[in-house]
């Protein structure tokens, strides 16, 4: 087991994380503040883990012959702010401060363009498994710093399928709420 790395929040950007820019962001609105969190799930091809496809996704990177999968996303240009790998590693793609491209049409709290207003974690699973103990662990881990650090998330985490409910189904019914939620009580009672 690697030591747990101890992340913080410096200028936008997570330190603890590897780096891995995408060009898949724009701005913020003006005087918008961070007020939510949102996880996801995602792999390529779908239920199939490690490999760098995800990372070339989102770097605008991927070789679209390498799988017919590969072809139904063709062209998209979408990223998000951190991935959690199997391995509990964590990948930030965009600076917490600008607006990354992870929610698509959406809406929490009657509040339309989450991508505005929130941060986007996408956990590398799917649908039909479940997700590594050492994701929760660092999910977590991750959260509780950006909590401290963006206090209006602390009232707001949700997923992919809560704020898109027609369109999308990630995190999906194998994400465990109840086991996040709890692993992040017990680290802010550490503290
Ligand atoms: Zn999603």
């Amino acid at each position: 087991m690697q030591p747990a790395p101890s992340f913080q929040v410096i200028d936008g950007q997570l330190i603890g994380a590897r780096q891995v820019p995408s060009a898949n962001y724009n701005q913020r609105p003006e005087h918008t503040e961070i007020q939510l969190l949102v996880v996801h799930n995602i792999s390529l091809p779908p239920s199939q883990f490690g490999g760098e496809y995800i990372e070339q996704f989102f770097q605008n990177q991927l070789d679209w012959s390498l799988h017919p999968y590969f072809q139904s996303i063709e062209g998209m240009q979408v990223s998000t702010h951190l991935l959690i790998l199997r391995t509990g590693e964590v990948l930030q793609f965009v600076n917490f401060n600008d607006r990354a491209w992870h929610a698509g049409r959406s809406s929490y709290l009657a509040k339309k363009e989450c991508n505005d207003y929130s941060i986007g974690v996408e956990l590398e699973g799917s649908d039909d498994l479940p997700f590594e103990e050492i994701q929760y662990t660092v999910l977590a881990q991750v959260t509780a710093v950006l909590q401290t650090h963006y206090r209006k998330i602390l009232q707001h985490l949700a997923g992919h399928s809560d704020i898109a409910p027609n369109r999308k189904t990630d995190p999906g019914p194998f994400f465990n709420w109840v086991k996040f939620r709890t692993l992040l009580q017990q680290l802010k009672a550490n503290k």
